[in-house]
């Protein structure tokens, strides 16, 4: 057959992108050669419907070790034990708890989309919000931060079902502990959507969602550094407090439900290939190594945080604890939207992001949102953070001026070229 060189020399184009330029999106990360060659290997050819041991499928010795080893894997490096690799996104793994724990029309309590939540945390575009009832808590005004008494207040008047504990941009910790408080006092089950620190959080520089939170969903490819996919985690089994009976009468355990709620309640094969990317990934970062990597991850945000503060840029909550930030750009006079674009020009990668009580539409947006975690894996430090800082500021005094844009873009160039991409 021919090689198909219309895609090729595309994926060599985006190569060269991410090569060239200074990626800050914070979803984003660089993953491993051993991680992308098993992304790319023959795993993907294999049906496994089922689990372990447990196969709709013959053939899947192999990749039953596999997926038996990536969950030792996970539950080596989170300390749970329960954990569900094959959510194919963590869209999938969130779907996939509602699923186990609601049915339609149930009310759920998550984190504000503008505030800093995630899609499928409740927001009326996403099924969480069509298909069950979504109230939200959201960050105060003065202060950019979670106010845990007024969240009780909220659960307390609302009395959810579920509540979620997590986000897509907040550079602060979270407290779980005082989460299963509420949770408790509402008769809620409570999860934990670890999806962008999970990195941070396996290595325990960030509070550890497990010993609290009834069930823990992330993403493997923000801070974890493994392959674009979901997974499922309890740090503790529990029975099902819905009253869902085995045949012989015994409560069926929560593990049992959210495997069901996975497959085959939303999902059919699962991705035997980005497991064994995931597996691989897990093994990474159980390492001293990547400890080392997620403490400089910390350091590199603490750095860029401080040197935009420096130059009055107001960041949400006025610092970060994570790998991210979210900025306010209306002091600056341009809209998240034409900072973004100005960004791109310069090969600086960013997304513009809703801000807390934002005038602006979602396509528009007040304010980008920044990580560090793709650019501390190409080998960068604190000394860079406050250069790109620079970068950044450059760009965005100049976000019209295209001849300016063009010069930055070749220091960021000059910058990025001889640090490698993969690890
Ligand atoms: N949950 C949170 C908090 C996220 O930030 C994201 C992705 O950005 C997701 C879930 C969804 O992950 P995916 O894009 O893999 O569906």
């Amino acid at each position: 057959m021919q090689r198909d060189e219309q895609i090729f020399e595309l994926i060599e184009a985006e190569k060269e992108r991410q090569l060239h330029g200074i990626e800050l999106i914070a979803s984003e990360n660089f993953v491993s050669n051993q991680v992308m060659e098993a992304a790319g290997s023959v795993l993907t050819n294999k049906y496994a419907e089922g689990y372990p041991g447990k196969r709709y499928y013959g053939g899947c010795e192999v990749v039953d070790e596999v997926e038996q080893i990536a969950i030792d894997r996970a539950k080596a490096l989170f300390g749970a034990v329960y954990v569900n690799v094959q959510p194919h996104s963590g869209s999938q793994a969130n779907t996939a708890v509602y699923h186990a724990c609601l049915n339609p029309g149930d009310k759920i309590l998550g984190f504000d989309l503008s505030h800093g939540g995630h899609l499928t945390h409740g927001s009326p575009v996403n099924f969480s919000g069509k298909l069950y009832n979504p109230v939200f808590y959201g960050v105060e005004q003065e202060t950019g931060v979670l106010n845990y008494d007024k969240i009780q207040e909220i659960a307390t008047k609302e009395q959810p079902k579920l509540i979620i504990a997590g986000a897509s941009a907040y550079s602060r910790d979270i407290d779980f502990e005082r989460f299963r408080v509420i949770a408790d006092s509402v008769g809620a089950i409570l999860m934990a959507d670890i999806s962008h620190p999970a990195g941070l959080i396996a290595k325990g520089i960030l509070n550890d969602p497990l010993p609290h939170c009834h069930i823990v969903t992330t993403t493997t490819h923000k801070t974890l550094r493994g392959p674009r996919g979901g997974m499922i985690m309890m740090g503790k089994d529990f029975e099902n407090p819905f009253g869902i009976k085995l045949k012989n009468g015994n409560l069926r355990k929560m593990s049992s439900l959210l495997d069901s709620a996975v497959f085959p309640g939303n999902q059919g094969g699962p991705l035997e290939h980005i497991i064994a990317a995931k597996a691989i990934a897990f093994g990474e970062a159980l390492t001293d190594e990547f400890l080392q990597y997620q403490l400089q991850v910390k350091k590199n945000a603490a750095a860029m945080a401080k040197a935009l503060v420096a130059k009055d840029y107001n960041i949400i909550s006025g610092g970060t604890d994570n790998h991210c930030m979210l900025i306010d750009l209306r002091n600056k006079n341009l809209s998240g939207k034409d900072a973004e674009q100005a960004l791109v020009k310069a090969d600086i990668t960013v997304n513009k992001n809703m801000v807390p009580f934002d005038d602006k539409s979602p396509f528009v947006t007040s304010g980008i949102r920044l990580g560090v975690s793709a650019v501390t894996t190409r080998g960068l430090n604190d000394t860079d953070m406050v250069a790109i800082v620079e970068l950044v500021d450059e760009v965005i005094n100049n976000f019209e001026d295209d001849a300016a844009l063009e010069a930055v873009k070749a220091k960021v160039n000059a910058m990025m070229q001889d640090k490698p991409l993969f690890v």
